[in-house]
């Protein structure tokens, strides 16, 4: 567990991280959403031991985080502005991750080689920027990290090249039970991935959430009754607890606050004729959820 306490960063006197706190569950994929300058990197960089921090503090399962070396060979990171030492090769970045990284496993590197169709004898400056990202995610999980640090991992990625970069981070934590942290200034980008959400903004949280907890919660409901029937029965209408209602034909569209089969129960007496729950999309559930509150939240996410 990460567990980010009144964390203060600042550069000449100007607060990047204002007194920040968070905490990233073990075996969570923690989605760090923020617009660009929001903090996100600084952040990042204190939890890897780049940047000391200026007041408040940073435990990776209890431990204090800065300069210890136990705690950083249990952590893989794929920094914004990582580079390799673009005259090397694969191969010998490899050797040279296997002298830091205690952990590190050839046989791992092997078996991800078939994800990877990239010459391992080739210099590093001649691959292409997508291709340089999926060799630093290569490396990162060969190191057989106990937490993956991504900022920004799949900025400037093409679609597919997205895709395997999520697998590979989402096969990580189903069969090892990695936590990961990845930053994004785009909610979009983390919807699918992500089970805990931070939303955060001038070096501050606005919120956190747990989004497994949330999504069996909130639901959408498309729902019909007979014929005539043309507004939301006024007992039915107290009984559920609605975020949102919009009609379209006889068919209501109600966002409300209770598990799918909660709703289905509560609906069942009064005969509708077509019930069918949908899951909220991660946005969709923040905007309900924060109603009209929270403006700086929704400028964020939308
Ligand atoms: P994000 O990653 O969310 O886009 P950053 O953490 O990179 O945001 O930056 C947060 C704020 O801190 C910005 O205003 C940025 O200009 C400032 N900042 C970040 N790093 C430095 C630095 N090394 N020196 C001075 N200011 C910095
Ligand atoms: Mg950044």
């Amino acid at each position: 567990m990460i567990v980010v306490k009144d964390l203060v960063k600042t550069f000449d006197g100007f607060r990047a991280l204002d007194g920040i706190s968070l905490t990233v569950p073990t075996g969570s994929v923690y989605g760090l959403v923020g617009p660009n300058g929001a903090g996100k990197s600084t952040l990042i960089r204190n939890i890897l031991g780049i940047y000391k921090e200026d007041g408040g503090s940073i435990t990776i399962d209890n431990i204090p985080a800065w300069e210890n070396e136990d705690v950083k060979a249990r952590l893989a990171s794929i920094p914004d502005d990582w580079f390799f030492f673009l005259n090397s090769t694969i191969k010998e970045m490899k050797d040279f991750y296997k002298g830091v990284y205690p952990n590190f496993s050839e046989e791992r590197y092997e078996k991800l080689k078939e994800a990877f169709p990239i010459d391992e004898k080739k210099q590093i400056r001649h691959l292409s920027k997508g291709m340089q990202k999926q060799v630093a995610f290569w490396l990162a999980l060969s190191t057989m990290p106990d937490y993956l640090i991504l900022d920004e991992p799949v900025d400037g990625l093409d679609p597919v090249m997205r895709r395997q970069v999520w697998s590979l981070m989402m096969n990580d934590v189903a069969e090892r039970g990695t936590t990961v942290l990845v930053s994004s200034h785009n909610l979009r980008e983390l919807e699918d991935v992500c089970d805990h959400v931070g939303i955060m903004n001038k070096g501050k949280l606005l919120l956190e959430r747990d989004l497994s907890s949330l999504q069996d919660n909130i639901i959408k409901l498309q729902v019909a009754f007979e014929e005539g029937v043309t507004e939301l029965p006024e007992a039915l209408n107290k009984e559920l607890s609605i975020l949102h209602l919009s009609k379209h034909g006889r068919v209501f569209t109600i966002i409300v606050h209770h598990s799918a089969k909660e709703a289905e129960e509560i609906l069942k007496p009064y005969n509708p004729i077509l019930v069918d729950a949908i899951p909220l999309t991660m946005e969709e559930i923040f905007v309900y959820e924060l109603g009209g509150e929270n403006y700086e939240v929704k400028e964020i996410i939308l």
